[in-house]
Order: structure tokens, then sequence, then C-alpha cells
């Protein structure tokens, strides 16, 4: 498979949906964006990397830090799980209608409860965002992948829902820290910048079932099929359904307008372009998926 060629067919095909939908503009920062960007990057488990169009060029992560958060969590130990549980919502990211159904306990780790949920955990051991951007800089042989603090200091001013989310969590007694302290790991984990490239190599664990790049391992063989499996039942808002039928692999989205999507033994995949759609995954970035399978083969069913 000629991956440089198909992915230039792919940024050819999806063109005319780059730069269709809304850029989040509930963050300041992110809203301002421009539209018409649009990158892709395959990272192969054998070391190869592939890109087209701005995929080295670095935007907010956004959700798509979940999936790292978990995954260092979960190479802990799987206690979290009597913390958050792995549902899909059907709900709005940031709803909190189900917390109080459930006493505090988030549906899943991708919601916004659910990844506050999580960086609590992360936490236990010292700053959560230090030991994610440890990782995420090791991963992706870039020691200078930061947070973006103009982006961090937007989402800290209008961060209102989660900082409810979380005292409502509080109240339950699903917090160990106290929420400011969390609040701010997360708003701060969601604000790292870094491209297609390094999101596509970072991700590359998952592809091998739990190996970093340097041959150590991460995560047991279960708990890489784990994450795969809730990224791919709750990785898309409340579209999951809608995109395990159009792209069949799974997902992580950002409202930066990130998708990382997983091919399980063969590649990671990212690709950015900022306007979204009604659920909040951008537009072109799903059109470019459900090509990637379309054209590969490559999808898990
Ligand atoms: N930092 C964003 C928030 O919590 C993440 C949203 C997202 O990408 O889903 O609102």
């Amino acid at each position: 498979m000629n991956l440089a060629a198909l992915l230039d067919r792919i940024a050819v095909d999806v063109a005319p949906e780059v730069g269709r939908g809304a850029v989040a503009d509930y963050i300041p920062a992110l809203a301002r964006i421009e539209p018409h960007r649009f990158g892709m990057a395959v990272a192969e488990v054998d070391g190869g990397l592939h890109g087209v169009g701005d995929w080295e060029r670095p935007f907010s992560v956004q959700s798509m830090s979940k999936v790292f958060t978990l995954a260092l969590v979960l190479s802990r130990g799987d206690g979290v799980w009597a913390r958050v549980g792995r549902e899909p919502s059907g709900d709005p990211f940031n709803s909190l209608v189900q917390l109080e159904h459930e006493d505090g306990i988030p549906r899943n780790p991708f919601i916004n409860a659910g990844a506050l949920v999580v960086t609590d955990e992360l936490a236990r051991r010292g700053d959560a965002v230090d030991a994610l951007l440890a990782f995420l800089r090791e991963e992706s042989g870039r020691p200078d992948i930061d947070v973006d603090p103009e982006v961090a200091e937007s989402e800290a001013g209008h961060a209102d829902r989660n900082r409810a989310l979380a005292y409502f969590m509080a109240s339950y007694g699903n917090m160990r820290h106290p929420v400011p302290s969390v609040l701010d790991q997360y708003v701060r984990q969601c604000s790292i910048a870094m491209s297609c490239a390094d999101v596509a190599r970072s991700a590359l664990f998952l592809a091998r079932h739990g190996v970093r790049n340097d041959g150590t391992r991460l995560l047991e063989l279960s708990a890489a099929k784990r994450i795969n499996a809730v990224m791919l039942t709750c990785g898309t808002y409340d579209a999951a359904g809608e995109f395990a039928y159009r792209v069949g692999l799974p997902g992580k989205s950002g409202v930066g307008g990130g998708i990382l999507a997983v091919v399980p033994g063969r590649c990671a995949v990212c690709v950015w372009s900022p306007g979204l759609d009604a659920r909040g995954n951008s537009v072109a970035g799903v059109s470019a998926l459900d090509r990637f399978t379309t054209l590969t083969g490559w999808s898990i069913f």
C-alpha cells in the first residue's frame, strides 16, 4: 500500500468539505482558528510516517488528550473503573443530567465528567499534565510539545460547565483532589498543541496492543483492547454510532478539529480540520477517515 499517494488522493477527495461546519467558539481562542486547514498523518507500527497538507502544524488537541490520560491511568492499574463507566452517553460531551441518575459516576472516560475523573486519578502521583507531557514528548520524539498558554487561559476563563461537573461529582465523593486543582490540570491537558504527526506517533502503542515506540510495554494487552473498545463506542461524542458506521475504527475526536483513529496491528492515524458538525466532530476529518478505510479496507469490521 502506497500510503503517501493514498493520503494525497484523500486530500483531493475531501477538499470540497474542508471549511464546512463551524469552528468551536465556546472557547474564544479556538474561535480564531482558520477553518480551511486540513492535515492528515499515518504512523505505521514499524516506524513509517506519512502525511499530507497541514500534517506538521500544531493545533489544540482538546479531547484527544483524554485517550492518553486514560492510558497513563490504566498503566498503573484498573481501579479507575470504580469511578467511571464505559457506556456511551448519547448526551452532549458536557452534559450534567446522567450524573445525578448515576450517583456522580460518569458514563465513560471520554465525556468531560469522565475525563475530569481520569485527570483526578492521574494526579495522585503528581501533576497530571507533567506526566502527560513527558509521555507525549517521548513517544512523538518532540521535546518541545507543550501547553498553548493562550488556549489554556481562554479555556480557563470559560470553564463554568466543567467546574459545575467537577463540583457535582465532588458532592458524591467522586473527586480526590480539590476541584480548582483538577480543573486547572484538565484545562491545561486539553490545551496541549500537537501536530497530526505528533498525535499519530504518540498513539502507536494502541496499534501495537500496548507496546511503546521504544519497545517497552505501557499497557497489558487487555487494557489496550479496552481503550480501543471505549474509543469505538464513546470516542466521538454522541455520534459514535455514525462514526463506527462510516469509519469502522476506534476513534477520539476533539473540538479543536482533530480526530485520532487506530487500526490495531497496523497504524495510528490523525486528521485535523477545524470545521465541526453539529455533534462536535470535524466534518472533513470524518470524511477523510471514511475515505481512508474505504480505500485501504482497514476498518476493523
Ligand atoms: N476542553 C474542552 C472542554 O472541556 C474539551 C472539549 C472537547 O474537545 O471535547 O470543553
